[in-house]
């Protein structure tokens, strides 16, 4: 495995393997990795002659500056876990590398980025498209792979991939979970062992919610996930919303759409937490 951090040499060695006919595939995290980027890391080796990961913490996707300070960063670990996947370059640019400048651009990708996260996280998915960009100009990969756990982020991904004219695939992966059933996080490393005990709670709710869905209506659906984990106090629902997977317009009748998605936000202590459920296929 080839650690890099310049974009000028990794565009370089990717040019010589692209000589040689080889596919690329990236995977862009910010580190701290855990089994679900794993996942996504191991399905790119396993599509793609070359996987590229990409490991840095983009500061202008974080709305919370606190949140970015408290970023769990493990890099010697990351490294470990990468070599031993069979990864075959690591991208871990400095800040200066990949924000020479600032970046002013503004995105617009209309609805998608109004609703849930966007609403929450101010200028989020901005930053996010602004790094994602970026580090697509700077591998351009025939495959990029994105985990579901992020699930309105796919769907920005996708937007811009269009907009800008990216010849990326864009893949999206399924969420991998702990056993008791929470959505593998970085962040779930600052949840205090008391909360890391209540956080399942969240993914259960989910997925009990899914049982009783077809003799509910969404209205009913939406109060029982909400009220069932406010009413744990260690718990505090930012929202949830059952939306259509596509569009993410909000669902009110389950006749609505064929792919129904439950999004949730919820702090944990002081730790947020996303999550979503698949009600019908
Ligand atoms: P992050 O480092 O949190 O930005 O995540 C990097 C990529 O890994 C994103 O595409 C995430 O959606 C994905 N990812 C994070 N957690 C999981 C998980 N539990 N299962 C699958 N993919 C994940």
């Amino acid at each position: 495995m080839k650690l890099i951090s310049s974009i000028k040499e990794l565009k370089n060695d990717l040019a010589l393997e692209r000589l040689e006919n080889k596919s690329i595939g990236f995977v862009p995290t910010m580190g701290a990795l855990h089994e679900g980027h794993i996942s996504l890391v191991k399905r790119c080796i396993s599509e793609n002659d070359i996987c590229v990961v990409s490991i840095f913490v983009n500061p202008t996707q974080f709305n919370d500056k606190n949140d970015l300070k408290t970023y769990p960063r493990t890099p010697g670990k990351d490294y470990a876990l990468l070599t031993s996947a069979g990864c075959r370059y690591v991208f871990a640019p400095s800040e200066n590398e990949m924000y020479p400048e600032p970046d002013t651009r503004n995105f617009d990708f209309g609805y998608i980025t109004q609703v849930m996260e966007g609403a929450h996280r101010p200028g989020h998915f901005n930053g996010v498209a602004q790094i994602v960009s970026k580090l697509f100009e700077a591998v351009n990969p025939d495959k990029a792979y994105f985990g579901e756990k992020d699930f309105q982020q796919i769907a920005v991904i996708r937007a811009m991939v269009k907009q800008l004219n990216f010849p990326v695939n864009v893949i999206a992966c399924p969420i991998l979970r702990e056993p008791d059933g929470l959505a593998m996080s970085s962040r779930n490393v600052r949840l205090t062992p008391v909360n890391r005990q209540k956080a399942p709670l969240i993914a259960r709710t989910l997925k009990e919610s899914v049982n009783f869905a077809s003799n509910k209506s969404v209205k009913e659906i939406t109060n029982y996930v909400i009220n069932t984990l406010n009413d744990e106090p260690s718990l505090r629902v930012e929202y949830f919303e059952i939306v259509d997977k596509d569009t993410l317009e909000p669902v009110t009748n389950w006749a609505q759409t064929t792919h129904p998605v439950g999004c949730i936000a919820v702090y944990c202590g002081d730790v947020r937490l996303i999550d979503n459920i698949t009600y019908k296929n």
